[in-house]
């Protein structure tokens, strides 16, 4: 049986992350993958989104823009093929400096599916694998309903291997994915329709922010259905797919894609052969150092259910594997201080509380917002113009940040500089203070009355 100081069971951000600083503080480190290399986010998740979020983009803004610019496309048209054949060269190249990164590091990495023998000891590929320490970082996929004909919708992965783009397609689904596909599928021309199940998608977030956001799917062709929800799919003899909604009507169309939230893989583990403790839908029960009930196990990132974002696996395994061979305190992730991106069209950024949920934390007579709203810079030359709206939450006499809302052009890379400021505790006072850079629509952060 082989032995290791640190052993990540899958190789996607979490494991990566977490192994990779194992080995760079001299410790011996294996990280086990059954599929490829990067796991969600470089596969099948932020990365080939992305890209298809930036070409869709370019086709949508050269349609919409490009003739109040001058630039007239006679007979625009996309080929998807050469857009795949981008986005996968370019996973690819990501795949090679992961396998770099191991090398120069020391990394091992083994290609095949994990099962536990004990706490401690794997089982791959007939191999036994002894770990001192384990991080069971085997992330989550896609859940449905079991409901009649669900054999016949596809999810993000199915998405992201399709070789031709459809026709049509609808999203089943409110969260990230569904409004994010939903953009991109109609940026490249598909007919797209957007059914959610309550008022509107994006329930949890800023009401004001999600308002513009279904105004300008809208005016860019989604369809969005609200108070819909599914009774069954039905594949017809063209083998376009159906959908009856149990109020009564129905939607026809050649893809369905559903996107209602992720589940852990926690059962193909044979983690019974372990004392790993599981909440009630599957996901590994840790503590706020993401260690689990069994000394020397530790979980985090997608398969422990709390905030499945890349950045945040990769924080929860440097700083675990700093803290374990490096001698750093244990580190604890703020998890509702989290900075994320929606790619909608346009797109979201958000960190911290809504209004709402801050008034429901600090008491609402603390609570305190600043709002904006203006078209971009960017349309407003053109009459297509499009939305950006702003909002600041903030608490107490000194009138600190705790919420910070956004939707419109640039959105995706404005938040990260303010994020540094929330962390640091910045008060409104102190965005107002800092000299604003103009043009953009960054500087109504620092300059809302
Ligand atoms: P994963 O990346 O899922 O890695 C787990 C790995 O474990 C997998 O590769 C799996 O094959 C492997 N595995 C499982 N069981 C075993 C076993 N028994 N033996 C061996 N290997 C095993 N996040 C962002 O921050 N920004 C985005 O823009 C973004 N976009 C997304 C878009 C989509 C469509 C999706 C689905 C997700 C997106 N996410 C995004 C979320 C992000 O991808 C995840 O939070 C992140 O990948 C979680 O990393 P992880 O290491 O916990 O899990
Ligand atoms: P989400 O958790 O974001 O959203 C799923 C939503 O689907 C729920 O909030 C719910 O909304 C709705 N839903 C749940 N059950 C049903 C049902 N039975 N029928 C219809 N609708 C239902 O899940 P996603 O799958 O969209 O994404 C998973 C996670 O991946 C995200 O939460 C995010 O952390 C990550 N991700 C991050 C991205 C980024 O950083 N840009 C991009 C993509 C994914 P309601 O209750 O309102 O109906």
């Amino acid at each position: 049986m082989q032995t290791y100081d640190f052993i990540a069971i899958g190789g996607g951000s979490a494991g990566i992350a977490s192994a990779n600083r194992a080995a760079e503080y001299g410790k011996k480190a294996l990280i086990i993958e059954e599929k490829a290399v990067g796991g969600t986010c470089v596969n099948v998740g932020c990365v080939p989104k992305k890209i298809m979020w930036y070409g869709s983009q370019l086709n949508e803004d050269i349609k919409r823009f490009g003739p109040e610019y001058g630039i007239q496309v006679d007979n625009q048209t996309l080929d998807f093929e050469t857009l795949r054949k981008s986005r996968e060269a370019y996973i690819d190249r990501v795949h090679n400096s992961y396998f770099s990164g191991f090398e120069s590091r020391g990394t091992d990495f083994v290609e095949g599916h994990a099962n536990f023998i004990d706490n401690h000891i794997v089982e791959v590929n007939g191999e036994q694998y002894y770990g001192e320490h384990i991080a069971v970082v085997t992330g989550g996929r896609a859940r449905l309903l079991d409901i009649p004909g669900i054999e016949h919708v596809d999810v993000s992965d199915d998405f992201f291997a399709w070789e031709t783009l459809p026709k049509s397609v609808v999203l089943i689904g409110a969260g990230y994915i569904a409004v994010e596909l939903a953009g991109v599928l109609n940026g490249l021309g598909v007919e797209t329709t957007l059914a959610v199940r309550k008022e509107r998608p994006l329930r949890d977030y800023e009401p004001t922010i999600i308002d513009a956001l279904t105004e300008e799917m809208q005016a860019a062709g989604v369809k969005i259905l609200t108070h819909h929800n599914v009774a069954e799919i039905v594949k017809n003899n063209d083998d376009q797919l159906t959908v009856n909604f149990q109020e009564g009507d129905s939607l026809t169309a050649e893809k369905v894609i559903y996107a209602i939230g992720r589940e852990p893989n926690t059962d193909k583990l044979a983690i019974e052969n372990t004392d790993i403790a599981l909440d009630d839908k599957g996901f590994i029960k840790v503590n706020d150092y993401h260690e689990t009930n069994v000394p020397g196990v530790y979980a985090f990132g997608d398969v422990i259910g709390k905030v499945e974002l890349t950045p945040v696996a990769i924080k929860a395994g440097r700083t675990l594997s700093d803290h374990l061979f490096n001698g750093a305190d244990k580190f604890y992730i703020d998890y509702d201080m989290i900075p994320t991106v929606i790619f909608s069209h346009p797109p979201i950024g958000v960190m911290g509380y809504t209004e709402a949920q801050a008034k429901e934390k600090f008491g609402a007579d603390k609570v305190k917002t600043y709002e904006s709203s203006f078209a971009d810079m960017y349309s407003a030359a053109t009459s297509n113009r499009r939305t950006v709206k702003m909002k600041l939450v903030v608490v107490g006499d000194e009138e600190r940040v705790v919420g910070l809302h956004g939707i419109g052009f640039g959105m995706d890379e404005i938040l990260q500089g303010f994020a540094v400021a929330i962390n640091m505790g910045a008060t409104k006072a102190q965005f107002d203070q800092t000299i604003a850079i103009h043009p953009t629509g960054a500087e109504e952060f620092v300059t809302m009355k």
